[in-house]
């Protein structure tokens, strides 16, 4: 059993272990406990036993032998941006300040410590010629978002965040620091790809490739809400002979009446064609003509673009805030898929409690690697669907969820699995379930048995050991 109370910690325990960190601890009562474990999404709540403030490897390993010597579980944060379960009465590790990187331009790689931010590398890599497989934020944590998956704007040139790893350092869950690689570990390396989210261990370091972008052509095309029939029809057509150098995606937003919003946008509903052209400007405005030719938009913001600005692309929240998002594969975008968008955004009177639902172009390298080929096993699915609301009180929390576990449902035969980046909380527990094949579960349960059999790791995707 985990301890789940403070109480059975001795003080000179908790002093010996201060004294060992290079980072900070902080118990319940300390000034800065709460900023210590708050992460960027507000509608999370954690009430930790401790909270290490790691600035090391030795600090990860140091906190994790502590937590199994005093029978607490062990939670892990770097951003917030995807938490898992609450970390109640556990050891939470919180990696923001190990937010270094380093890019190494001969080889284009960048090693990257295990809680920076995609900013971080791209604000490295930009200036030397080399693009990163970010998603649609630089505010989102590498490490997490590539545990998951990571599907962004160059996904169908070069694949998912999963494909660009050549390693992980891994303090794992026994207080051991290793590598783990196609080479070293090799069972670990697959699994923490897709796979290993806050659940195997605390990656401290990863090397991941980097990619010849530097001038790209990007941006947003807005429709009229009342035209998302038409877009989302034409959208399917025209993805279908679609080069790898684009990924694109439909949305349809209701932007909120709040004084953030830019005055044309507020309070209105659109629906948007984004993405991304990797590749000469003239070559990417061909398919964004043959939208200019089909029906004018409202304001056409596609534009050539040095790779640095790609966050203009999504112009995602960078503080933090509550919301919930959710999200699964979409084996395809058939009538009846897009009669159940179009009922879920627009059948209520007034905005839905879902903010927005993204659809994005999928196939290309995603698809190119085998299903086998890392934990993470949705290869063939040919869109991503994304959605999210904001949710300020817990009451609305539920009200949003709820939402969209109804949405998620009535597009019945369409979904295809989950995708773990796109769920959170409870949701992201369940989802873990049955985000993997049945043959890339029963490997990654293995190797949680290998290495983590006490699963002390419980906080973020639930892979249960095999027994
Ligand atoms: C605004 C926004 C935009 C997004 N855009 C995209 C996108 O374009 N594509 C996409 O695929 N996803 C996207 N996501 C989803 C995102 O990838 C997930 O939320 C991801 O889990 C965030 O990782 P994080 O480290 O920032 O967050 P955290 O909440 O800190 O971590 C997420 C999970 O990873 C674990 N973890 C974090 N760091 C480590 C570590 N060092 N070692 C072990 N486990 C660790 C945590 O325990 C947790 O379970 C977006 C999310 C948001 C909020």
């Amino acid at each position: 059993m985990l301890s789940n109370s403070l109480s059975t910690l001795a003080p000179d325990a908790l002093k010996q272990l201060q004294a060992e960190l290079d980072g900070e601890l902080f118990v319940p009562g300390d000034e800065g406990f709460e900023a210590a474990h708050r992460g960027w999404n507000l509608a999370f709540r954690h009430t930790p036993a401790l909270v290490v403030k790691a600035m090391s490897a030795s600090d990860v390993a140091d906190a994790v032998r502590f937590a199994r010597e005093n029978h607490l579980g062990i939670a892990v944060q770097g951003t917030g941006h995807g938490p898992g379960r609450a970390a109640d009465g556990a050891l939470l590790i919180n990696m923001s300040d190990m937010n270094h990187a380093f890019v190494d331009a001969e080889s284009r790689t960048a090693w990257v410590e295990g809680g920076a931010k995609w900013k971080a590398v791209l604000e490295k890599s930009a200036p030397l010629g080399l693009a990163p497989l970010l998603g649609s934020s630089p505010y989102v944590g590498v490490t997490g978002y590539t545990l998951g998956g990571g599907m962004g704007w160059l996904a169908r040139k070069y694949g998912m965040a999963i494909d660009a790893v050549n390693w992980f350092d891994v303090v794992t869950p026994e207080g051991h620091l290793l590598r783990a690689s196609a080479n070293e570990h090799a069972e670990l390396f697959w699994a923490l790809r897709g796979g290993g989210a806050g659940n195997l261990g605390v990656v401290v370091a990863m090397e991941i490739n980097l990619y010849p972008e530097t001038d790209v052509y990007g941006g947003n095309l807005l429709y009229p809400g009342s035209m998302a029939r038409e877009v989302l029809v034409k959208f399917r057509e025209w993805v279908k002979d679609h080069p790898e150098n684009l990924t694109a995606a439909v949305s349809i937003m209701h932007y909120p009446p709040m004084p953030q919003v830019p005055d044309f946008l507020r309070g209105q509903s659109f629906v948007q064609i984004r993405g991304l052209y990797a590749g000469p400007a003239v070559e990417g405005q061909v398919y964004i003509q043959e939208w200019l030719d089909w029906r004018e938009p409202v304001v056409n913001m596609w534009r050539p673009m040095p790779f640095a600005e790609i966050a203009t692309v999504s112009n995602d929240p960078e503080e933090p805030m509550p919301g919930k998002v959710s999200g699964a594969w979409l084996r395809e975008l058939n009538d009846e898929a897009i009669d159940t968008i179009l009922r879920f955004m627009f059948g209520q009177d007034g905005p839905p409690p879902v903010m927005f639902t993204e659809i994005r172009h999928a196939g290309g390298a995603v698809a190119r690697a085998a299903k086998t080929a890392t934990a993470y096993s949705s290869r063939d699915a040919q869109f991503l669907l994304g959605m999210g609301g904001l949710a300020p009180t817990p009451e609305i929390f539920d009200l949003v969820a709820g939402y969209q576990a109804e949405f998620k449902a009535a597009l019945g035969s369409a979904l295809a699995a989950p995708y773990l980046n796109f769920t959170e909380g409870h949701e992201r527990r369940e989802a873990t379930h049955h985000a993997f094949s049945p043959e890339n579960l029963r490997r990654l349960q293995a190797v949680k048995a290998q290495y983590d059999a006490e699963n002390r790791f419980d906080y973020g995707f639930d892979v249960k050991p095999a027994k």
